[in-house]
């Protein structure tokens, strides 16, 4: 997969994406990542890039003809037209499904706004869809545009050690996962849980499934909705309400 990141601030994106498992996936090859500066793209003799809203208003907006120019010259480049999404408070929030569909694409680019937003007109022109990374305002789209990164390029092929390691964690599966210990045993007078240095497979496994049905009723009884719940796990789900009544 290619993602490129349309920014006016690409240093700020760079320091991300060339550290630690993701950066580690860049060099291998498992993905490209390109940062382009929006201001490179200014036909402003001072290289301006945004100006007052009409109407009035607090702030600046970011104007359309160096975005648009940015986002011609990124599907030059390509070869094709990427999947092309706006970084937005008001776009649909990002969840894991969103995450698992967009790491299907071959190429995505990602439009970081700032100040206090963009040019309409441009948006309608270029923009494939509006994400938010929640209900709250930041000053700029490269944090969100980060967070989509990493949430993305985890999902892909060879960035991490198997499949097991991003399908057991919360909300692969629709559901939290369970509580998880290290070495020491013993810390701080608390022990790990017994089952889980026993050595029985089938009873950690089912130990691990219980718990995550635990902690998602107690910590997001809304997900257990819409999760894939067996016979089994409903039953499992009434003994525990049937306990909390008793
Ligand atoms: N005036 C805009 C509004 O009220 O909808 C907010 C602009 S915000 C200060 C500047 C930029 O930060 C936005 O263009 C967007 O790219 C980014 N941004 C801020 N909050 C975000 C969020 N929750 N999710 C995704 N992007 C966000």
């Amino acid at each position: 997969m290619r993602i490129d990141i349309l920014t006016l601030f690409p240093d700020m994106c760079r320091c991300v994406y060339s550290e630690s498992i993701i950066g580690r996936a860049v060099s291998n090859g498992f993905l490209e990542v390109y940062s382009h500066n929006i201001r490179d793209y200014s036909k402003d003799k001072h290289n301006r890039v945004d100006d007052t809203p009409y109407g009035g208003g607090m702030g600046m907006l970011m104007q359309a003809q160096p975005i648009y120019d940015c986002y011609s010259a990124v599907c030059n480049d390509i070869g094709t037209k990427p999947h092309l999404i706006y970084m937005s408070p008001q776009g649909k929030v990002l969840n894991q499904e969103k995450v698992k569909e967009l790491s299907s694409y071959d190429n995505i680019a990602i439009l970081c706004g700032h100040y206090e937003g963009i040019d309409e007109r441009v948006l309608e022109e270029i923009v494939d869809e509006e994400i938010s990374i929640g209900d709250y305002v930041l000053t700029g789209g490269e944090l969100p545009a980060l967070v989509l990164l990493d949430s993305v390029a985890r999902m892909l092929d060879g960035v991490l050690p198997n499949e097991e390691a991003f399908s057991l964690e919360s909300h692969y599966n629709g559901l939290l996962e369970h509580p998880q210990y290290t070495k020491p045993f013993e810390w701080n007078s608390k022990t790990v849980p017994e089952v889980l240095v026993s050595g029985h497979h089938a009873n950690i496994e089912k130990w691990k499934h219980e718990q995550s049905l635990i902690r998602t009723a107690q910590r997001r009884p809304d997900m257990l909705d819409k999760a894939n719940l067996t016979e089994k796990d409903k039953l499992f789900l009434k003994s525990l309400q049937n306990k909390e009544k008793n």
